[in-house]
């Protein structure tokens, strides 16, 4: 366990963390690491997302280390690893932040974030050779499309089992793209595929019924023949139970896609940034990042 004063810290240490089923109560110090880490990372690059990628370290503290996605940290490239695919390109300092924790690659390379020439863009970009990105994207409404193509050709050619995990935010709801391919996922019968979404009610200008109503999503997922699941997500039971439900899916071979609606705040878990549309797109200035820093590791 860290100390305080290393938890505090701005810069990265070495903690790593397991891939395992868990107790729920396992998963706060590895979201608070998360949190930590994406914290940390932002004030370096001087720019950046803070808000979806603090609100959803609950899911990805659960996805990458309780078991449920399949994959060798230090062989990313094993062809028997389940796909990971954040089709919300611009919250990928979460993703980056959690490869790190998983022993994917150092921490310390996260002090590289946006800066000119690192593997650690402010979107993903395949061509960076980041072990665990696997596709580029940031473009809304097109990584789901890819990682629905990804659950296709594993389900109707390679049949080798493989998961497929993609995550969308809730204001990318509004790219038509995404029900393309969500019609295409309960067309082919995918019970490999599963669709997150963060629904944190917030997108960059504004709360995201104000933009353009996507209300409301469950009804709308379950018409596109997703089995769907509401849950709080920032409680790690609540989403393994979403991630048990997909498990159930795909080994039942219900021929029914899975989607995980979690219900998040932007920016939890740092008070000034909770619920806050304007920490979509900034990062923390350096007595914010402390004070991040200092919040955070107040918790486990
Ligand atoms: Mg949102």
């Amino acid at each position: 366990m860290m100390d305080v004063e290393t938890k505090r810290s701005l810069d990265f240490n070495t903690t790593t963390f397991t891939n395992e089923r868990r107790a729920p109560e396992d998963f706060p110090p590895i979201a608070n690491e998360i949190r930590r880490d994406i914290v940390r990372a932002l004030v370096r690059a001087g720019s950046g997302h803070s808000g979806g990628p603090l609100g959803s370290a609950d899911i990805f503290a659960v996805l990458y280390f309780g078991g449920y996605m399949r994959y060798r940290s230090d062989d990313m490239g094993w062809s028997g690893r389940d796909r990971f695919v954040l089709s919300a390109g611009h919250m990928v300092p979460v993703q980056y932040a959690t490869m790190a924790n998983a022993g994917m690659y150092p921490k310390s390379e996260l002090a590289t974030l946006r800066k000119y020439g690192t593997r650690l863009q402010g979107h993903p970009g395949r061509d960076m050779h980041l072990p665990g990105i696997e596709t580029s994207s940031g473009s809304l409404g097109q990584g789901i499309s890819i990682a629905i193509g990804m659950a296709m050709s594993d389900a109707l050619l390679d049949k080798n089992d493989h998961r497929v995990f993609s995550l969308t935010g809730d204001g990318e709801l509004q790219e038509g793209s995404v029900w393309e391919a969500a019609m295409a996922a309960s067309h082919f019968k995918l019970d490999n595929f599963c669709w997150i979404i963060d629904n944190n009610d917030c997108q960059i200008d504004g709360r995201v019924p104000d933009v353009m109503n996507v209300y409301p999503i469950k009804d709308k997922c379950e018409a596109f023949g997703f089995d769907t699941i509401v849950v709080d997500g920032h409680d790690h039971a609540d989403l393994q139970r979403g991630f048990d439900l997909f498990l159930a899916n795909q080994a039942n071979k219900t021929g029914r896609p899975t989607c995980i609606i979690a219900r998040t705040y932007m920016g939890h878990g740092v008070s000034f940034m909770n619920d806050k549309f304007e920490w979509h797109g900034k990062p923390p200035t350096h007595d914010q990042a402390v004070a991040a820093l200092e919040e955070l590791s107040a918790h486990p």
